[in-house]
This record gives C-alpha cells, sequence and structure tokens, in this order.
C-alpha cells in the first residue's frame, strides 16, 4: 500500500516539477518578449535623473501586449508625476520628446494655458508610438474632473481637447462662533485660505473684517464640493454665507448667473467694466469657437477678442480681485490672469510690460499692465478673455456682474433657493446647542453636515 502510495506522490511531484517548469518558461519567454519590444521603459527607469526632476514612471502596456504577432503593436503610455522643481521641458528631455514637440503641444496650450500651471499631484501621461517613439498624445490631469488631451493633427501639429467631468456637488455646512480673527475661525472651521478670501472679498464693501469683526459675532457657510466616484477632486464653491456681527445679519447668495446676492436679492458685487482700457479700440478677432488662425492657418477656438491698439497701452482691470497669475508664454506673451471672486477670471495677452505681482490684489479699473506684441502676433494687440466658471465666455455679449438685482421674473426661484440654503444653516445649529457644552475650550463650535 505503501509503495503504491509512494509511487504515485512521485509522479504527481513530477507532473508538479513540469507543469511549474512551464509556467516559469512562458513567464520568462513572455517578459524577454516584452522587454525586446519596450527597451525604452526600462531606459526611462534606470535614467532617473538626480536632482530637481524626478520621474514616477508608471507603465500601462495595452491589454494584448504579449501576444504582439496577432495584434498590432501597442503604444508605450508613461506617466509622470508632477512633483516640486518639475519643468516640462526637464520631462520631455528626460523621455527623449524633442523641444520642438514640446513647442507645438505649447502652441495648442496658448488657448487655454493650462500647462503654464503644472503644480505637483498633477499627472502627464505621454502615449507613444511603440516603434517610432513619436508623440501621439499628452494628457493633463489636473484633477479627477478636469483634464486635457493633446493630440497630434492628420498635419503634425497638436489639437487641444478640455474635458470635465460634472461630478457630484454635495453641500455642507461650516459654522463657528469667532474666536479672534474672522480669518482664523474660518480657517479652523475648515473653509481654505482660498474660500476665505472669497467670502472677505464678497462683502468687502460693506465689512472691514479686522475692524468690524468681533470675539463672539459667527458665522455659517454652505459650501459645495465635487466628488468623483466618491473622491474629492479638489473643487468647491461658496453657495450662502451668513455673518452675524452684533444684531446684524450680513448674508450672501449664488445664483445662477454666478453672482453672489443679499436676502433681498441685491448683488453684492460692484459691477464690471465690459472693456479692459479706456477709449474705443477696434476688434480685429471675435470670439469664436473655430477661427482660422492668421499665422498657423488652422481652424482653432479663439478663446478671446482681439483689440488693435498700439505698444504701450494701459491696460485696466475689468473687476476687482487677485493676479493669479504673471507669465511669459513662448505664443502667448506676457500675460496676467485676475481671479474675481469665485466664478470670473480675465486674462490680458501680448503684453510689453505687467505691473503687478502675482498675489496682489487690484481694483476694478486698476491699470495692471502695457499692451505690447509679445509672442505669437501679427502686430500690437490685447488679447482679453473673459471666463465664468473656468470656461472662456465672449467677453463683449456675456453677463457680467452689472451691480443690479435678481431680476423680478426670477426672484421666486431667487427666494425659493435662499430658503434651502437658510434653512439647512438653521437646521443644524439646533443640534448644536445641544451638545454646545462639548465645544473645545476655545469656545468654537464646528458642525459639518449634509
Ligand atoms: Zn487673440
Amino acid at each position: 500500500m505503501d509503495l503504491i502510495c509512494a509511487s504515485y506522490r512521485r509522479k504527481r511531484q513530477s507532473k508538479r516539477l513540469t507543469l511549474l517548469l512551464c509556467v516559469f518558461a512562458i513567464v520568462l519567454l513572455s517578459w524577454l518578449t516584452w522587454k525586446a519590444f519596450c527597451p525604452s521603459v526600462f531606459a526611462v527607469a534606470n535614467t532617473e535623473p538626480s536632482g530637481v526632476v524626478r520621474a514616477e514612471a508608471l507603465i500601462t502596456p495595452g491589454p494584448d501586449h504579449i501576444d504582439t504577432r496577432a495584434t498590432s503593436e501597442p503604444n508605450l503610455v508613461l506617466t509622470w508625476k508632477i512633483t516640486k522643481g518639475d519643468t516640462l521641458s526637464a520631462i520631455f528631455k528626460n523621455y527623449e520628446i524633442s523641444q520642438s514637440v514640446l513647442y507645438q503641444i505649447l502652441s495648442a496650450d496658448e488657448q487655454i494655458l493650462a500647462l503654464d500651471v503644472i503644480s505637483p499631484g498633477h499627472l502627464l501621461t505621454f502615449t507613444l508610438d511603440q516603434k517610432t517613439r513619436d508623440l501621439l498624445s499628452m494628457e493633463l490631469l489636473i484633477h479627477p474632473g478636469k483634464r486635457v488631451i493633446y493630440k497630434r493633427a492628420d498635419n503634425g501639429s497638436f489639437d487641444y481637447d478640455e474635458i470635465t467631468i460634472p461630478g457630484e456637488w454635495e453641500k455642507e455646512l461650516l459654522n463657528a462662533d469667532i474666536v479672534g480673527s474672522f480669518y482664523a475661525s474660518a480657517q479652523g472651521s475648515g473653509l481654505t485660505e482660498q474660500e476665505t478670501g472669497n467670502i472677505t472679498a464678497l462683502f468687502r464693501d460693506h465689512i472691514q473684517f479686522a475692524r468690524d469683526i468681533r470675539s463672539g459675532d459667527r458665522f455659517e457657510v454652505i459650501r459645495s464640493r465635487q466628488f468623483i466616484d466618491g473622491k474629492f477632486t479638489g473643487q468647491s464653491c461658496i453657495e450662502g454665507v451668513r455673518i452675524f456681527r452684533g444684531k446684524r445679519i450680513y448674508s450672501a447668495f449664488l445664483w445662477d448667473d454666478g453672482n453672489y446676492y443679499d436676502l433681498e436679492g441685491k448683488n453684492l458685487a460692484r459691477a464690471f467694466r465690459r472693456y479692459p482700457m479706456a477709449g474705443y479700440h477696434k476688434v480685429t478677432s471675435h470670439f469664436s469657437p473655430a477661427r482660422l488662425h492668421p499665422i498657423t492657418r488652422r481652424i482653432e477656438p479663439h478663446n478671446g477678442v482681439d483689440f488693435a491698439m498700439p505698444s504701450g497701452t494701459p491696460i485696466l482691470s475689468t473687476g476687482d480681485g487677485v493676479v493669479t497669475r504673471v507669465c511669459n508664454h513662448p505664443f502667448a506673451g506676457k500675460y496676467v490672469e485676475l481671479q474675481h471672486g469665485s466664478h470670473f477670471a480675465t486674462r490680458y495677452l501680448h503684453l510689453s510690460r505687467t505691473l503687478v505681482k502675482r498675489g496682489q490684489t487690484v481694483k476694478r479699473g486698476e491699470r495692471i499692465a502695457l499692451s505690447g506684441n509679445t509672442g505669437r502676433s501679427t502686430g500690437p494687440h490685447l488679447h482679453f478673455e473673459l471666463h465664468v466658471n473656468g470656461s472662456p465666455v465672449n467677453p463683449l455679449t456675456a453677463k457680467i456682474p452689472m451691480g443690479s438685482a435678481v431680476p423680478g421674473e426670477k426672484l421666486v426661484d431667487f427666494n425659493r433657493r435662499v430658503g434651502e440654503l437658510v434653512a439647512m444653516m438653521e437646521e443644524p445649529s439646533r443640534k448644536i446647542a445641544l451638545h454646545r457644552e462639548d465645544s473645545d475650550s476655545s469656545g468654537r463650535v464646528i458642525s459639518k453636515s449634509l
């Protein structure tokens, strides 16, 4: 019986050994085949440069990458996670993609200028032809709700495609009794620096935060945050604010037009200027989703409006705001970007001189630059853009904050929205009152709720 068992065991072991050898041979063969077809992947992984640029090469071969005889050869996909100090030029160099290709991509990016603000955490995904190593496309993932894809077009240059996913916006309440400054209390409640800045900007004509707000005053903020597949994208929006200062209540509620209004429907923002300069200047090129570019001769969007003007003409901010960019782009030239509250932004391109610094606050009508002819330009002019909620709109026809009230026919809808937001603000307050004694030593009470 033992002998039969021993012989059976030997046979089984020998079968197992053969099977293991076969599996090992298949794995080795596959790996060698793959390595033979993807030598550059290994080169990238091994030539990670020292210093400021750090590569995180994630290799994503196509689904049929092993059987290359049966299917067309897969493309090479490389992903780079941006870290501090990275430059596009260094990243392209690291992947052995020529600087002329980088310039072609920057040319496509001129209309959106998304690559000028790459920052740590953004992902760049390169798709290269396996054989020729030609760049077929590059994707910039800004956050899960926004990415830009630069794709090689038939004529060899690149087109861009901006993809935004609306996702789910979830509302939450942040409130606190003010202890010390409004700024510190707002941050303590979970509001970001930018959100706090947006709130103080909203009430700038009504409250001097440093002087008027005292300990014991309180605020309530309804914030909505964007989620995609349950993951926070980093995008948020202030829907409503109430500030209780002594016996007065200051309020601001966001309406569909991107403006904030008080409880009676009066606009909180100061009126915008339509034009970023004094006097009349001829429009030489209008805002257009498809325009024949005067230099590249390609049909591409023109996300702004061009005004002919001699170099050196003073350029004025169209609204109160904060300087978010002062850049020099090979095609957009010297340019300035301003953020006006949380929904409006403006850009001024091809300048000869910029007169502001990043982070600086500017007033409506303030001189921010002198016009010029820098970058890719056919002559002295200003290219002016207006963005609403991150998308360019026609600055000559868009609805801009006019300092007016919610139109009469919309008041019923506006009041309904305000009623919903106020109910959200008030309902958790009652719950807070019950556990107020449990608040921390600073007396700060924080509530977050959907
Ligand atoms: Zn233009």
